[in-house]
């Protein structure tokens, strides 16, 4: 794990670290799961943010105002310190769920209505994955087949 959190910040991580992070929630990870149902449960509510806020604020960042060629203006600049302690998982998981949540990534997100895992497929998708949404129209289509048999 980095111990500059934001020496990864391009939007490949995150999707990556979205994918590991559900991924470790379905299997009833202790870091991951509790975040995960709380935000499919509440959504981002104000205990949420300083649940969130308690684990960030560990994080020592140096603040400093300086000179700033391009706006050709003094601006308040900030930089981890030269060696930053490492804060441990709880810090890293909710550094990058707060991130997840700024760039809406976890807007859709959804528990699937044939497996009950979390994914974030889109508004409309009711399942985490094609194998789900198949395996639940073949048991509607023999189930409408039985039927059919029934009555016949
Ligand atoms: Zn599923």
């Amino acid at each position: 794990m980095a111990t500059n959190p934001l020496h990864d910040d391009d939007g490949a991580f995150l999707e990556n670290f979205l994918e590991s992070l559900l991924a470790a929630a379905n299997h009833g990870d202790d870091y991951a799961l509790p975040w995960i149902r709380r935000i499919h449960q509440h959504g981002v509510t104000k205990q949420l943010a300083r649940d969130l806020n308690s684990r960030l604020s560990q994080w020592p960042i140096t603040a400093y105002f300086s000179f700033d060629a391009e706006s050709t203006d003094f601006v308040p600049k900030y930089r981890l310190p030269k060696n930053p302690p490492d804060l441990g998982m709880d810090f890293i998981i909710a550094f990058h769920i707060a991130r997840l949540l700024a760039d809406g990534r976890l807007d859709d997100l959804k528990r699937c209505e044939e497996c009950r895992n979390y994914h974030v497929r889109g508004p409309l998708a009711k399942w985490c994955s094609d194998g789900c949404g198949s395996g639940k129209r073949q048991r509607d289509k023999r189930k409408r087949d039985r039927e059919r048999q029934m009555m016949l």
